[in-house]
């Protein structure tokens, strides 16, 4: 299949897709989400033939990376079939990399199928290892069924990346435990600051912790030195030298990283956002089911890349107390 590349108007090459699949979830993870939250209408959902078609149409003007999310990306029905079509992509070559950030609820279940559809690596979200803890945060979860998943997919050879959302007064005095724990079990821990996006029912004044001080507190008992290490996101990496480990950081809030910005990300209604950050939007779906051909998706991808901001402009602040975008984190799958 032929590849193009995609470059936006800053010059960035656009080559990584995240692909929200569904906007549900089995959790309420309460800076994410409200308890009560409205969910997009289920017809205005594109099947996982469009959803395929869609990836694919991307995949021939240049994406290399695919990163399936949601809300809850195992939770859509029937999802191992959109995995196991798009690993074709894999298997041509087109597609180095087929991978997915995941709560983990499910993984149990869909571990071994994941890594027999070529997937290497994923990303699972913890914010907390104490039970209790989890149940409060997530709202829905249960962390016995989390540390399952993550078992599985160990044990079925998958690469697991830890994700950790730093809530101030929640996880932070727990953060060199967790550190301590992922580390000891071959996997990466991340930490992000939250991000201002979506109405939920707490102040997000209460939560911000920025990681300039985490890893200040966290330089008290280890030895943290930058690494260039980089897996193409925006994560700044520490190497940690009484564990051995790594620890990312990604710093939406006190470091803008959007210099290097080569994604976009889709949603399950085909609405493409060209930033996490901003309101500007594409429609795909239209097009996508205007004609048979994909022509005119391709020249509204072409349109939208066109169109890609410079970069967000968060804020979290107590005069600021509005999200800086409307939509919640499990639209765009953060
Ligand atoms: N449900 C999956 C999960 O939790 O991994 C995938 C979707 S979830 C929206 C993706 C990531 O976004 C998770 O690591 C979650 O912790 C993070 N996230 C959600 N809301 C956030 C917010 N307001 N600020 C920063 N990160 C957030
Ligand atoms: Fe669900 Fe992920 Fe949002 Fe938690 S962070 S509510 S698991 S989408």
């Amino acid at each position: 299949m032929p590849q193009t590349d995609m470059i936006d108007p800053f010059g960035r090459t656009i080559s990584y897709l995240r692909v929200s699949v569904t906007d549900r979830c089995d959790f309420r993870c309460v800076y994410c989400m409200s308890e009560d939250m409205a969910f997009l209408p289920k017809k205005d959902l594109l099947s996982l033939e469009e959803l395929d078609r869609l990836c694919t149409v991307f995949i021939e003007k240049g994406v290399r990376r695919l990163r399936l999310t949601g809300g809850e990306p195992l939770v859509r029905k029937n999802i191992m079939h959109l995995v196991h079509e798009l690993s074709r992509h894999l298997k041509s070559g087109a597609l180095e990399e087929l991978t997915l950030t995941t709560n983990g609820s499910q993984l149990a279940r869909y571990a071994d199928e994941l890594a027999d559809a070529g997937v290497k690596r994923i990303n699972v979200s913890l914010d907390t290892l104490d039970a209790d803890k989890f149940h409060a945060i997530t709202r829905w979860g249960h962390l016995d069924k989390v540390m399952a998943g993550i078992d599985a997919a160990q044990a079925a050879g998958l690469k697991v990346k830890l994700n950790a959302v730093a809530l101030k007064g929640f996880n932070d005095i727990e953060l060199p435990d967790m550190l301590r724990w992922a580390h000891g079990r071959g996997m990466d821990l991340t930490v992000i600051e939250t991000m201002p996006m979506g109405e939920i029912d707490e102040d997000r004044t209460d939560q911000y912790l920025p990681l300039s001080l985490l890893r200040a507190d966290l330089e008290k008992q280890f030895t943290l030195k930058d690494i260039p290490y980089k897996t193409g996101g925006p994560a700044r990496y520490v190497e940690v030298a009484e564990t051995g480990g790594r620890l990312g950081f990604i710093t939406p809030m006190t470091h803008n990283f959007c210099e290097s910005c080569n994604r976009v990300r889709l949603t399950c209604t085909g609405t493409l956002y060209m930033c996490l950050g901003q309101e500007d939007a594409a429609d795909l779906r239209a097009p996508l089911r205007a004609s048979e051909g994909n022509a005119l998706v391709a020249a509204a991808i072409d349109e939208a890349i066109g169109r890609k901001p410079k970069g967000h402009d968060f804020v979290i602040d107590r005069r600021t107390n509005r999200p800086s975008v409307s939509r919640h984190m499990s639209v765009t799958g953060g």
